[in-house]
């Protein structure tokens, strides 16, 4: 399983496209169109905004797990642009228990965000107004319509009914039969992707054959975990994870636990170690931090370990993978946050405060971490023959820095955005199970 351990965007796709060479499989356990996860091919750059990162590659299965909410017409051309492009080489598959994402949501994701920010766009929880949060809540709330509904237009025109009763409120709602005819016309477009997907995996595992399961937004996204209420509205931790792949607990092996060597996040809500001046400017730049699906500047500061130290134990992270180390490269030295010092005096390290607030006002207690050369060309060839031997020595202590400060080795180094830019740390100094919440006592 590879996740987001701070609040996304930390290249999860590029890590899963690394080890989705390794599996049969990949399911995109969560999340919709909110998502974007960026692969740079030597053919040119994908973005996957619905389809899981094993569509890439020849002789691996993608599937859009259960667990997603996904827009239809989305997917579709999706699909189409992989295949316009020649770089659909994997087989697709959508599992039919996951929900549909219709234009309503969109709709109510508009109205809902300016009914919280009243008025004040930079007031709002900062979504990225794709609908995902209300696709949600009408799935938890038993209104929705899944995929695997599509080739059955009479159940869809009974829940379109209910969905129009219920959001009446809503500004400039399509006409209802107008809605229908579009949903059973893709429905037909997508009916050979969408199938039980978690027999399919199970049969899979079954036989020996290796499934990596990707997750999309991050631990401190978590509905629950996060930064409540800044946070996504499903579980992308890895239990929800688990429940969003349909495979059992039981199953896994272990979980990659994706950090940049910075931080970034994206919309509104707590963020200790931002930096809102120049420094942050200058790894917004050099970092290229960008969103990858709304284009929205990325609020850019210092990796955090009171939240790593967090998500590391809400997820059983077994190992991590730190990307863009690069950024990095050719500083003196760049600040890591280590504990926070809390208006009352007090030190927090492990876990953040319950209050989004409360995590606003925490000050970073940091420590100054001695830089590393410039990754630059020679470097980065280098890495690429000899792997991690070739890890500057500065680099290497700063890894093991984190690996001493999270209780999780570090198993994956990403020094580019390119496919072949990820060293592999030798894997006999990784356990296969983590340390466990043993480590952690005292
Ligand atoms: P995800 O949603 O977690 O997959 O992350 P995004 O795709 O939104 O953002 C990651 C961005 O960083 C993408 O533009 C990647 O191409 C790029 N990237 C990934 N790994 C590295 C790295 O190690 N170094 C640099 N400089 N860029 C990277």
């Amino acid at each position: 399983m590879v996740l987001g351990a701070q609040f996304g965007d930390e290249a999860k796709g590029k890590i899963s496209d690394y080890l989705s060479a390794e599996a049969r499989y990949v399911v995109r356990s969560g999340g919709g169109p909110n998502t974007g996860h960026t692969i740079e091919l030597p053919e040119g750059k994908v973005v996957l905004h619905l389809l899981a990162c094993g569509v890439l590659r020849h002789g691996v299965t993608g599937i859009s797990g259960p667990g997603m909410v996904i827009n239809p017409f989305q997917i579709r051309d999706e699909i189409l642009d992989l295949e316009r492009r020649g770089l659909r080489r994997g087989e697709i598959v959508i599992s039919d228990r996951a929900h549909v994402l219709l234009p309503l949501h969109e709709l109510e994701d508009a109205w809902e965000d300016d009914l919280r920010s009243k008025g004040d766009p930079a007031a709002g929880l900062g979504t990225t107004r794709r609908g995902v949060g209300p696709a949600y809540e009408d799935r938890y709330g038993r209104w929705g319509i899944r995929m695997g509904d599509l080739s059955r237009p009479a159940i869809v025109k009974e829940r379109l009914a209910l969905l129009y009763a219920r959001k009446a409120h809503l500004p400039n709602l399509p006409p209802m039969e107008e809605l229908a005819g579009r949903l059973a016309e893709v429905g037909g477009a997508l009916a050979p992707y969408i199938r039980s997907t978690e027999t399919l995996l199970w049969d899979a595992l079954g036989r020996g054959e290796s499934v990596l399961i990707e997750g999309a937004q991050s631990a401190l996204l978590d509905i629950d975990f996060g930064t409540y209420p800044f946070v996504t509205s499903s579980h992308p931790t890895s239990a929800g994870a688990m429940m969003g792949s349909g495979i059992p607990p039981t199953e896994l092996d272990s979980v990659v636990g994706v950090t940049k060597a910075y931080c970034t996040r994206v919309g509104a809500g707590p963020f200790p170690t931002e930096e809102s001046g120049e420094r942050g400017e200058f790894l917004r730049r050099v970092g290229g931090e960008h969103g990858a699906t709304t284009g929205r500047a990325r609020r850019c500061g210092w990796l955090d370990l009171v939240l790593l130290r967090y998500a590391a134990r809400l997820n059983g992270f077994t190992s991590l993978a730190v990307t863009k180390v690069d950024v990095l490269g050719g500083l003196d030295s760049f600040p890591v946050c280590v504990q926070y010092r809390m208006p009352d005096g007090s030190l927090l390290r492990d876990a953040p405060p319950l209050q989004a607030s409360d995590l606003a006002a925490a000050t970073p207690v940091y420590e100054e971490i001695p830089g590393w050369p410039e990754v630059h060309e020679r470097l980065k060839e280098r890495l690429r023959r000899d792997g991690s031997p070739a890890l500057p020595p500065a680099l290497r202590r700063f890894l093991e820095f984190l690996t001493v400060e999270t209780g999780v080795p570090v198993e994956y180094v990403g020094y580019g955005p390119h496919r072949d830019e990820t060293v592999h740390l030798d894997p006999t100094t990784v356990p296969r199970r983590g340390p466990g919440l043993s480590a952690w006592s005292g």
